[in-house]
C-alpha cells in the first residue's frame, strides 16, 4: 500500500502549536525568564545529576519533588501532582475532565492550548468572549454555568497574552456557582502574587496550575504542577504518561525549587521593569499598552505587523497577536533585562516616530 487512510476526524483543521521562536538578539516573545539560573544552583544541579542512576527509570510521580512543593504550599503529597511542563497537565485535564459528550468553557482571548486540546480530545467548547478591555464578562460567566452543562473551565490569572489578574471575588462567586472543574491557570503567579490556594479546603472543584518555565528559569526543562484536593488529583493520576516527568528534570527542579529564595530578586526587579516598560509604552504617540500583573506587556498599535517587523529587523523577537481574533493590532513583549527593554522600547519608538524624540 502506497496511501494511509485519513487520520482521526478532529485532527482535521487542527494547526500544530507554533512557538514562532526566531534567533534574535533579544528574545522577548515566550515570557522565559531573562536570566539562567546562577552559578551556585548550576553546579549544585550538575552535583545532583552526577548522582543520578540513567540506566533505572524515575519515581513516576516524583514523590520527592511533589513533597518539596506540597510542604511549601502547606498541603500533602496527594494534593500536589508534576508534569512534563504545565502543558502536559493542561492536556490530562482535558482527557480527564473533557471527551466526546462533555462541554468544556474557554473565556478567549486567551492561552490557545486549552482549545487545542479541548478540540483533540472531541469535547465541545463553550466560548465566553472577554469584554473590549479584556476583562471576564463575570455575569456572562456565571449564567453560562448555571445552564449546568459545563464539564471544566480554566481561568488563567493572570491570563496569557493580556495580562491581567481575575477578580478574587468572582473566583470564589464561580467555585460556589459551579461543580465544574474549574482550574486557575496561575503559571504567572510569581508575578502577581496572587493565589487561589487558600480556596483549595473549601472547594473540591479548584485545581490550580503553576510552572518552573517562568519565574524559575526552567522553561528548557519542563516542569509544571497542579495543586488540588486529593479526589481530582487521583484523577489527573489515572490518564497521566507513568514516566512523563524523567529523572533529569525532577532533580533539577528539586535542587531549583530548594533554591527559590533566590529567584525572588530577580521577580521583583521584573516587577520593576514592567511598570517601567508599561509607562514607557505609554508616551509612544499611537500604542496603547494593558495594564499586566504578569512578566510581560500587551499592546496595541496601528501597522502592528510591520511594527514586528521592524523590531525583528533590530533583533527584537517579540509575539505577534495581530491576526489573531479579538487580539487585532497586538503584540507581546516579555519583560527581559533592562538593556533588552530599553532596546525594545528605542526601536519600537523609532517605528513609531522615525527618531523623533519621545
Ligand atoms: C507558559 C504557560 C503555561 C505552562 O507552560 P509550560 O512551559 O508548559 O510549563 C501554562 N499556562 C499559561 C497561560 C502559560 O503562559
Amino acid at each position: 500500500m502506497n496511501q494511509v487512510r485519513p487520520s482521526a476526524p478532529q485532527l482535521a483543521g487542527l494547526e500544530p502549536y507554533d512557538p514562532k521562536y526566531l534567533p534574535a538578539r533579544a528574545l522577548l516573545s515566550a515570557n522565559e525568564n531573562p536570566h539562567d539560573v546562577d552559578e551556585d544552583v548550576r553546579r549544585a544541579v550538575m552535583r545532583e545529576l552526577g548522582r543520578l542512576p540513567l540506566n533505572r527509570y524515575p519515581d513516576p510521580l516524583a514523590n520527592d519533588l511533589r513533597d518539596l512543593i506540597a510542604e511549601a504550599n502547606g498541603l500533602g503529597r496527594e494534593q500536589v501532582l508534576v508534569g512534563n511542563g504545565g502543558d502536559e497537565l493542561l492536556f490530562n485535564l482535558a482527557l480527564a475532565w473533557g471527551g466526546p459528550g462533555r462541554t468544556f468553557l474557554n473565556l478567549p482571548p486567551t492561552f490557545s492550548v486549552y482549545d487545542a486540546n479541548a478540540r483533540l480530545t472531541n469535547t465541545t467548547v463553550a466560548n465566553v468572549p472577554r469584554l473590549p478591555d479584556f476583562s471576564i464578562d463575570e455575569d456572562a460567566v456565571l449564567a453560562r454555568v448555571a445552564e449546568g452543562d459545563i464539564d471544566y473551565l480554566v481561568v488563567t490569572s493572570p491570563n496569557n497574552p493580556t495580562g491581567k489578574l481575575a477578580d478574587e471575588a468572582f473566583l470564589y462567586a464561580l467555585l460556589e456557582a459551579t461543580d465544574a472543574l474549574v482550574m486557575v491557570d496561575e503559571a504567572y503567579f510569581e508575578f502577581s502574587r496572587m493565589t487561589m490556594r487558600p480556596a483549595l479546603e473549601q472547594h473540591e472543584n479548584l485545581v490550580i496550575l503553576r510552572t518552573f518555565s517562568k519565574a524559575f528559569s526552567l522553561a528548557g526543562v519542563r516542569l509544571g504542577y497542579l495543586l488540588g484536593n486529593a479526589a481530582v488529583i487521583s484523577e489527573f493520576v489515572k490518564v497521566r504518561q507513568p514516566y512523563s516527568v524523567d529523572a533529569v528534570s525532577q532533580a533539577v527542579a528539586r535542587v531549583v525549587y530548594a533554591n527559590r529564595a533566590k529567584f525572588e530578586p530577580g521577580i521583583t526587579a521584573i516587577i520593576a521593569e514592567r511598570q517601567r516598560v508599561f509607562e514607557s509604552l505609554k508616551k509612544i504617540p499611537g500604542v496603547t499598552p494593558f495594564p499586566s500583573d504578569a512578566n510581560y506587556v500587551l499592546f496595541r498599535l496601528d501597522r502592528a505587523a510591520e511594527a514586528w517587523q521592524a523590531l525583528y529587523e533590530s533583533g527584537i523577537l517579540v509575539r505577534d497577536f495581530s491576526r489573531a481574533p479579538m487580539l487585532e493590532g497586538c503584540l507581546r513583549v516579555s519583560i527581559g533585562s533592562p538593556e533588552e527593554n530599553d532596546a525594545f522600547l528605542a526601536a519600537l519608538r523609532d517605528f513609531e516616530m522615525g527618531g523623533k524624540p519621545a
